[in-house]
């Protein structure tokens, strides 16, 4: 066996780092400076030829560290160890993970494009799309998992602008219902809409599922994003971001990124670096629990639906079929409706007493949090209703805790939350 071929959980201690050029320090030190001092000027030059391209780099030549925008030892291990779990060429780090979906679509969009996007998105990336790149020339159309793939194709080329079509954005499995989208299909697409002037890329914000659980290059995919603030970091005390794809496409979004000035800091990439080292123990455990809890909440009577990709073989046998097909677990994101709704929603997010109502999702905390009036507040209600974001939805990420206590506290605020068919009852 070659080092190569370990485990990414095995290399997340020290791949990518020598101690020997850090005075045997065995963990990556963080390298707080903006600047590298060059050893002679003849030096400085190369590190700068290679830096922006002029030549390219000879076999035995190392990259020089020229300046932290550019490079720094804390982003580039990073890098190195983050592409391991998608098995990607390449990556960049970024200083959050709407830096990283706002540098992809800007270095692969050009006035007059069309990007096609699953909706709902995550808000943030729904607001850039159609508050500032529609206002850039930028034409948008989107799609939702209740459409084949044959549908968005017929969509397409009804709309007349399927030959303006430059990228696929999606996200899989949906924030917060869990709706799963075929990665596979939507790579035949974006194969069948490419010329050879002109590809058309799918990218895939993997936030949802980490790095751990969908590998979506796998399944054609040619980038990968993650808001590295969810799981990766998981300790909801950093924000930062990634993309993972090609050497090629790598270097593009590496190249804008240095001009953009949206890097990670040395702090945030030693931060991640250390979060990498339990990545998989924390998911895992992660995903364990929210079997339980989504168990609790299936049986449970002040709950009309949970919505659990496991759960979806009894109403969607071809979307489970998908997701046994590009996910190897249901994650740590359950979401349910409550009898009722904002009222009795809030009532039980009010009474939580371990679980804390926050955004944000992946961490080692239990969070709760209700859309329809939070993360998805920007949608406008009937695109809201439609996507099945309801007044009655409350949205939990499972965090590590023992998850006996979890379902402790979300039993006890069910308790407290009077359902009004009971409640008129009397
Ligand atoms: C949080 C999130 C983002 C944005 O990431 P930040 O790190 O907050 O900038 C993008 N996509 C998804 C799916 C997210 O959950």
């Amino acid at each position: 066996m070659n080092y190569r071929d370990l485990s990414p959980e095995t290399l997340m201690m020290g791949y990518g780092y020598n101690p020997e050029l850090s005075e045997g320090a065995i963990k990556c030190p963080i390298f707080q400076t903006s600047t590298f001092v060059f050893k002679t000027a003849e030096e400085g030059k190369a590190f700068f030829e290679v830096a922006y391209g002029l030549r390219t780099k000879r076999p035995d030549e190392k990259t020089g560290l020229i300046y932290s925008r550019l490079n720094n030892p804390d982003m580039e291990i990073l890098e190195e160890r983050l592409k391991l779990w998608d098995g990607a060429e390449a990556c960049a780090a970024f200083a959050s993970g709407m830096s990283a979906i706002a540098t992809v679509l800007l270095e692969f969009l050009k006035p007059g494009d069309l990007l096609l996007h699953s909706a709902p998105l995550y808000g943030g990336t729904h607001h850039l799309i159609h508050h500032f790149l529609a206002g850039y020339g930028i034409n948008i159309m989107s799609f939702t998992a209740d459409q084949t793939a044959d549908e968005i194709e017929e969509m397409l080329i009804d709309s007349g602008q399927h030959t303006r079509l430059r990228m696929i954005l999606m996200e899989t499995p949906a924030n917060p219902t869990n709706d799963i989208i075929d990665i596979e299909r939507m790579a035949e697409l974006a194969k069948r809409f490419s010329t050879p002037e002109n590809k058309v890329y799918l990218a895939v914000d993997n936030t949802y599922m980490g790095p751990l659980w969908q590998h979506p290059l796998k399944h054609g995919a040619d980038l990968v994003i993650y808001s590295a603030t969810k799981y990766i970091g998981g300790h909801s005390d950093v924000i930062a971001g990634a993309v993972v794809g090609s050497e090629e496409l790598i270097h593009r979004v590496k190249v804008l990124r240095t001009f953009l000035g949206n890097m990670i800091s040395p702090h945030s990439g030693w931060l991640l670096m250390r979060s990498l080292e339990t990545l998989k123990v924390r998911m895992e455990q992660q995903a364990l629990n929210a079997e339980e809890v989504a168990a609790f909440l299936h049986h449970h009577p002040k709950v009309t639906r949970v919505h659990y990709p496991l759960y979806l073989h009894e109403t969607d046998p071809e979307q489970y079929h998908i997701f046994k097909k590009q996910c190897s677990s249901s994650g740590a994101m359950v979401s349910f409706d409550i009898a009722g709704g904002e009222k009795e929603a809030f009532m039980f997010l009010n009474n939580l007493k371990l679980i804390k109502l926050a955004v944000s999702l992946g961490s080692t905390e239990s969070l709760a949090e209700h859309p329809a009036t939070m993360t998805h507040v920007d949608i406008p209600e009937e695109d809201r209703l439609q996507m099945k974001v309801t007044p009655s939805l409350v949205r939990i990420s499972v965090g590590i805790e023992n998850y006996k206590d979890i379902i402790w506290d979300i039993e006890q605020a069910l308790q407290k939350v009077k359902v009004p068919e009971l409640h008129g009852a009397l």
